[in-house]
This record gives structure tokens, C-alpha cells and sequence, in this order.
């Protein structure tokens, strides 16, 4: 909870895992025998959500001065509700729960989630269809994913058409959440709308070559998506009643993680924001989009006219992390000071470290370089450290550079890390700032419910920019340019430039 000045008053959280173990799930989900389906109970949510408001009035927190609500919820997963269950939502009787109002509300109830990847076949279907990955991603904002909606969805109807067929209405997980609050079925907003493989993000829209391949009727149950600050209703009597908010309090859309985080750190126009967790993800404000058939475009939760490009690297800090193991003895310490005394460009010495399959490019393995440009087994532990940092950055300079970018953001755990930053900063030649804001996408769906409740919205340009908290310059020895790229189906070395 934000207060009118946009200051944290509240906050809780609910782990799944240990606080809703009847569930049984690990990390919140539940990963199949086929090791590529990965869903979440429904059911597990709901009952989350009763928990969490159930905490916040044993806590004191007054619901009374609620004005307005938003919110967010992992991207791509999706909730299908039986038929009859938006009359459930629109009666829910107060004196009960809202996991035993709804226990038979939904026709599917393990929820495909952002961590499935069992679709590639729906995934080569809708390109084929559509006319290619390109093509794909000039209307939807990328091509073809596993986990977006509209594959996730083509999967369901095709293996289990009778659940489809029973299915009223299909929700993001963050418009569910929002149905939730709201009553009533809520619309998907044009933010979150755009991971789904579905909605052309111009027109903002949902595109009928897309629609056509991905299941019949479906427009009728996805409803006609929204602008991501709009006020979908006042809040159901339900809540009123039950933990005393006020009859007027407003719900603003609910959007995806990503862009609620892009909104809780007040990035705006050509900021780029470098996330350094578990996988690494690179997302800027953009105001002109050139789809590719890398990263991803999706709507700007905050600017109608903008939008917000993303890239996603699955080797993040896990790979960071063997190579601190192997090299550094497993301490971050020994791996920062070998940052502070190998020299920036690694005498010429390059390396990629894709442990796992990387999703931009699309490759795997480990691959080093010396200054000839001839492939070599192996560096000294210092090398190696360096190459990979530097290799990563790299990597994600060139990604960037292509989209533009004016300054520079780290978060995530690795960005507690000053000599990584350093790096950082060397590679893309510009200052780094870090904040540390935790829970951005909660943050940003506090600032977003204050947008959406006042009547011309918040001026987002005038509020505080980022928390400025600490700055990292480019190091005077830094002269390094890159030349080189990373494509779709190959690696190109990156090769080191002394310039002026
Ligand atoms: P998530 O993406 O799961 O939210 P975090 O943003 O919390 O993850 O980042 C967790 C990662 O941060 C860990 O995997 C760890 O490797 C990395 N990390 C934590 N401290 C440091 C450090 N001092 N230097 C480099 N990496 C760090």
C-alpha cells in the first residue's frame, strides 16, 4: 500500500509453499513428469488471496482508506473459468471464503505458468499460419514462445477440448486476480495482453490470424483488452463488507510483473533497466518499436503512446555463480577482486558461457576466444571471470544498442555487487545507477492504482525519477568498442577495438 506521496504504509506477502503446503507445490508450482509442463493450482491462488487479506486486517491495516487498487501477476499464465462462474463472482456472499465460493469456479485447474515450455508444437503451428516468426512478431511483439498465452491456450483446446469447451472466460493471472477484487470477469490490460502471442500491439487489438490459429470462439472468451490505467469498476461488495474498504474504491487494470516493474522503478523514456537475478533481463522505455524475432515489445503500462522492450537471459547469476565456484573458491569477494585487477577487454580474451539454452540467441555452450580470434579450451581462473562478465554485458550492449538507450539502471542480487557494475558500466560506456527497490512490480501497481484514481491520471513525468543511490562511472582506462552481434540461429564473436 502507497500512500499520496507514493511512501510505502503496508506491506505482506504470503509463500506458497510453506504457508499453503496442502498445495504441495515447490516454488509455487508444480513441474511435470515431461519436466517441460509447469503449472500452478488455481485454486492454491485463491486461497492465497484470502490468506493475505486475512493477515492485513489482523495486522490493523484500515482498509477504509483504500481509494483505489491495482495490481500484478506473473506474465503468460492463464485461468479458465467454468461457464456460470462470472454469476458466481458477481454474488460472492460475504460470510465466506472466497477459495470455498469458488472451488468449483474453474474448468482447468492446474494453470499453465511463465515456466512452461511444452508447446514448441503450437509454437511452429502459429508461425506456419501466420507467415512466419517475423511476421509474428510484427503484429504480437515476438515470435512464437512456449510460454506465451496463445500457445498455452492452442495446447488446452487441442488436448483437452472438453475442459475448452467448458471454459467461460480465460484471464491472465494478473486479470484474474483483478476478477477477483472486481466481481466480475476483468479485462486483460494492452501491457500484459502483449505476452500472449495474440493481441497486435498497434492496433491493441487481438489479431484475427493469431485468433484463427490458436482456437475457435476465443475472442468471446478473452473479452476486448483495456489501456493499462484504466478504472475497470469499483470494488465488489463482497470486499466492502468483508474487510471494510469503501463502497467507491476503484480497480485499475492489473498488468504483468515485468511492466508493473517498469513502473516501480519510474523508468522512463530511454532509461534501460538491467535486472542481475537468477536469469538476467534487459527492459527499457521505448517510443518507436521494431519488433524482431529476439526479445520481446510489449505495450507501456503507463504511456499509451509508448511501449516497452524486453530481453530475457537465462544465463544469469547461476552461471555467475558455477564460475565463482570453479574460480573464485565459491566467494563473491575473491571474484570481485579479481575484477578490480584483470584489465578491462581481458587482453583480447573473450568468452560466451551459455550453461543452459540461452533464449536470445538462441544456443548453448561454452565458447572463449583469444585476441586472434582463435578458439581455445580453456583460461586462467582470472581470465575466466572476466570473460564471462565482460561477455555478458557484451551480449546484452548489443541487444540494446539496437533499441536505444539514454541511462542506465541495475537491480536484482548481483547488483549489491560494485565491481560487477563496473564491468557494466566499462562495456556500455555510460554510468550505471543501482536502486533497490524491492518488490518493483507491487510498487509500480501501488503508483499505477494512484494513476488510474485520479481523474486525468498522474503526470508520470513529474514524479521523483529512480531513487538515485549510487553510481558507477566508466573507468578511465574503459576504450572499448564492440563490433560484432549475436543472431538468431548463431554466435558471432565479439571482437575488442582499442579506440580514441
Ligand atoms: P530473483 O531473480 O530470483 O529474484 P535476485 O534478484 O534476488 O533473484 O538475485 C539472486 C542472485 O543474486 C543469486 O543467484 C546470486 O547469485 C546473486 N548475488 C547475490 N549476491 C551477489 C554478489 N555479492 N555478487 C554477485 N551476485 C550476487
Amino acid at each position: 500500500a502507497v500512500d499520496g506521496n507514493l511512501s510505502v504504509v503496508h506491506q505482506d506477502n504470503v509463500q506458497f509453499d510453506s504457508e499453503l503446503p496442502e498445495f504441495g507445490t515447490q516454488g509455487g508450482v508444480h513441474i511435470h513428469a515431461d519436466s517441460l509442463t509447469v503449472t500452478s493450482p488455481v485454486l492454491m491462488w485463491v486461497k492465497a488471496l484470502d490468506l493475505i487479506l486475512g493477515k492485513m486486517k489482523n495486522a490493523g491495516f484500515d482498509f477504509s482508506r483504500v481509494k483505489a487498487l491495482s495490481g500484478s501477476g506473473q506474465q503468460h499464465g492463464s485461468v479458465y473459468w467454468r461457464k456460470g462462474t462470472n454469476q458466481v463472482l458477481r454474488d460472492l456472499q460475504p460470510g465466506k471464503t472466497l477459495h470455498e465460493l469458488l472451488k468449483g469456479g474453474f474448468a482447468v485447474s492446474d494453470s499453465p505458468v511463465w515456466m512452461d515450455s511444452s508447446t514448441t508444437e503450437q509454437c511452429q503451428y502459429l508461425e506456419t499460419a501466420v507467415g512466419g516468426a517475423q511476421r509474428v512478431a510484427d503484429i504480437t511483439g515476438s515470435r512464437a514462445y512456449e510460454r506465451f498465452t496463445g500457445n498455452q491456450i492452442a495446447k488446452i483446446y487441442k488436448a483437452q477440448p472438453e475442459k475448452y469447451e467448458d471454459t467461460e472466460r480465460i484471464s491472465l493471472v494478473s486479470s484474474f486476480a483483478a476478477s477477483l477484487f472486481l466481481g466480475s470477469y476483468a479485462a486483460i490490460d494492452y501491457s500484459d495482453g502483449s505476452g500472449m502471442n495474440l493481441m497486435d500491439i498497434f492496433s491493441k487489438q487481438w489479431a484475427d490470424s493469431c485468433l484463427e490459429a490458436t482456437a475457435p470462439h476465443l475472442e468471446e472468451r478473452l473479452g476486448a483488452p483495456v489501456h493499462s490505467s484504466a478504472v475497470l469498476g469499483l470494488l465488489s461488495p463482497y470486499h466492502v463488507t468483508r474487510y471494510g474498504f469503501p463502497e467507491d474504491c476503484k480497480v485499475v487494470a492489473f498488468t504483468g510483473d515485468n511492466p508493473g516493474s517498469l513502473a516501480g522503478m519510474r523508468l522512463q523514456e530511454g532509461d534501460i533497466a538491467v535486472s542481475l537475478g537468477t536469469s538476467d533481463t534487459v527492459f527499457l522505455w521505448i517510443k518507436e518499436p521494431r519488433p524482431t524475432v529476439e526479445g520481446h515489445i510489449f505495450c507501456n503500462p503507463v504511456d499509451r503512446s509508448s511501449y516497452m522492450a524486453l530481453i530475457c537471459y537465462k544465463n544469469g547469476s547461476l552461471t555467475r555463480e558455477r564460475i565463482r565456484n570453479k574460480c573464485a573458491g565459491g566467494s563473491w569477494e575473491v571474484f570481485s577482486s579479481v575484477l578490480r585487477t584483470t584489465p578491462t577487454g581481458n587482453n583480447g580474451n573473450i568468452g560466451i558461457y551459455f550453461d543452459a539454452m540461452e533464449i536470445t540467441p538462441s544456443a548453448v555452450g561454452v565458447h572463449r576466444f583469444d585476441k586472434e580470434n582463435t578458439k581455445v579450451a580453456g583460461f586462467s581462473a582470472q581470465g575466466e571471470i572476466r570473460a564471462l562478465v565482460e561477455g555478458q554485458f557484451l551480449a546484452k550492449r548489443v541487444h540494446a544498442e539496437k533499441l536505444g538507450y539514454k541511462i542506465m539502471l541495475a537491480t536484482g542480487g548481483a547488483s549489491s555487487n560494485k565491481d560487477i557494475l563496473q564491468v557494466l558500466s566499462d562495456v556500455f560506456y555510460a554510468p550505471v545507477y543501482t536502486i533497490d527497490v524491492a518488490n518493483s512490480a507491487c510498487l509500480g501497481c501501488g503508483y499505477r492504482a494512484l494513476q488510474g484514481d485520479l481523474i486525468n491520471g498522474i503526470d508520470w513525468l513529474s514524479l521523483p525519477h529512480y531513487h538515485k543511490d549510487e553510481m558507477v562511472f566508466p573507468s578511465p582506462k574503459s576504450n572499448v568498442c564492440t563490433v560484432a552481434g549475436l543472431g538468431s540461429n548463431h554466435i558471432c564473436c565479439f571482437k575488442y577495438t582499442s579506440c580514441s
